[in-house]
């Protein structure tokens, strides 16, 4: 079977060239002879290419100098357990808004640790907006403010950056950390999972203020330990080195589209052209979110007449699009249109579904 267009919401689509490189050098890494997943994680050959990993990602965040980057293990939802561990800092209250799905999940895996406060929700309108700052009620004394800025189920996105006077944020950016330029150094913490924008799963990222580490609880396990990991340039345990080996492929692959400010450029056009076609179908296809909030990464919609779901799924599936079955929770299709689903890729969505549409209509 010829490659499809895949819209899978996570793991996801990789840029092909990654994947060609990947299988051209699987038997014999740069002249070892044995594939990169073979070797020695403390080896020279891994370790170079380990700093290089980290030295792309940082060039293209343009992350400042006293930010530790660090790449783990355990999935976001690991990454959002251990963030009050790393980073209540002997405080006893954190601040969180609650966009949907993935906030509500570090909320109730923060609620083990302390005083959870939720600051903004939008379960009132089913997740369908982002809360604006005028309405948060932050505490001066929580230890962070929490925010997931792209919500992958409910197709919610953050276009600005949280005032959060002093408190540090930190912020879930698992569905579209690198899908555009951002301003790192007002974050706290970044982290996610890597199985949207950097490459496959088993692989998450930590970008984390210096001074915000030296204050995990005792209990931490070392290898979830920020100040331990940063300690030893993620390599307190092995890291799953076939991943970061695909993840600074993909970071040299963002370089070849222009850096982050190319990505967005194509990113926003891919969004133009979904949201426009859902718009202008007259009712037949669509979607719920305020418009100054809908995701560039993940669109989800909804068919008009929910009788014709899979009917539409094994049409699209027959017209080579894979991946649009929309999550439980919404109902419906979704579109996740990650860096590595091509403007030719949305085009050819947006062609079926027009035409689905008036067969249907
Ligand atoms: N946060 C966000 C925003 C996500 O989209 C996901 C997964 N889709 C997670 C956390 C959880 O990731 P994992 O399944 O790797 O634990």
């Amino acid at each position: 079977m010829s490659r499809v267009f895949n819209f899978s919401a996570g793991p996801a689509a990789i840029p092909e060239p990654v994947l060609k490189q990947a299988q051209e050098e699987l038997l014999d890494f740069r002249g070892t002879g044995m594939s990169v997943m073979e070797m020695s994680h403390r080896g020279k050959v891994f370790m170079d290419v380990a700093h290089e990993v980290e030295s792309d990602f940082r060039a293209l965040l343009g992350i400042p100098a006293d930010y530790k980057v660090l790449f783990l293990q355990g999935g976001g939802k690991g990454e959002f357990s251990i963030v009050p561990l790393n980073l209540l800092r002997g405080k006893k209250k954190a601040d969180y808004v609650n966009t949907g799905h993935w906030s509500a999940g570090a909320i109730k895996e923060a609620a083990k640790y302390c005083d959870v406060h939720v600051v903004a929700s939008s379960e009132d309108r089913k997740f369908t907006y982002v809360p604006k700052q005028s309405a948060w009620h932050l505490s001066p004394e929580a230890a962070y403010v929490h925010v997931c800025t792209n919500e992958t189920i409910h197709g919610v996105e953050y276009f600005w950056t949280p005032e959060t006077g002093g408190v540090p944020l930190v912020a879930d950016m698992s569905s579209h950390i690198l899908s555009r330029p951002i301003d790192v150094s007002r974050y706290g913490c970044i982290y996610g999972g890597a199985q949207k924008n950097i490459g496959p799963s088993g692989l998450t990222f930590v970008i984390v203020r210096e001074d915000l580490l030296g204050g995990a609880h005792p209990w931490t396990p070392s290898v979830f330990d920020y100040t331990q990991q940063a300690g030893n340039d993620w390599m307190l345990n092995t890291p799953p080195t076939f991943a970061v080996y695909l993840a600074g492929l993909t970071f040299k692959w963002l370089n070849t589209q222009g850096g982050l400010a190319g990505m967005e450029r194509i990113n926003i056009r891919k969004a133009e052209l979904l949201y426009g076609c859902i718009d202008n179908s007259g009712g037949f296809y669509s979607n719920p979110i305020a418009r100054e909030d809908r995701s560039r990464m993940n669109v989800p919609f909804i068919l008009k007449d929910e009788k014709l779901n899979a009917v539409f799924l094994e049409e699209s599936l027959a017209a080579g699009l894979a991946g649009l079955k929309g999550h439980k929770a919404v109902g419906g299709m979704r579109a996740s249109i990650y860096n590595a689903v091509s403007l030719a890729g949305v085009q050819a969505l947006v062609d079926f579904m027009n035409g689905f549409a008036r067969r249907h209509g």
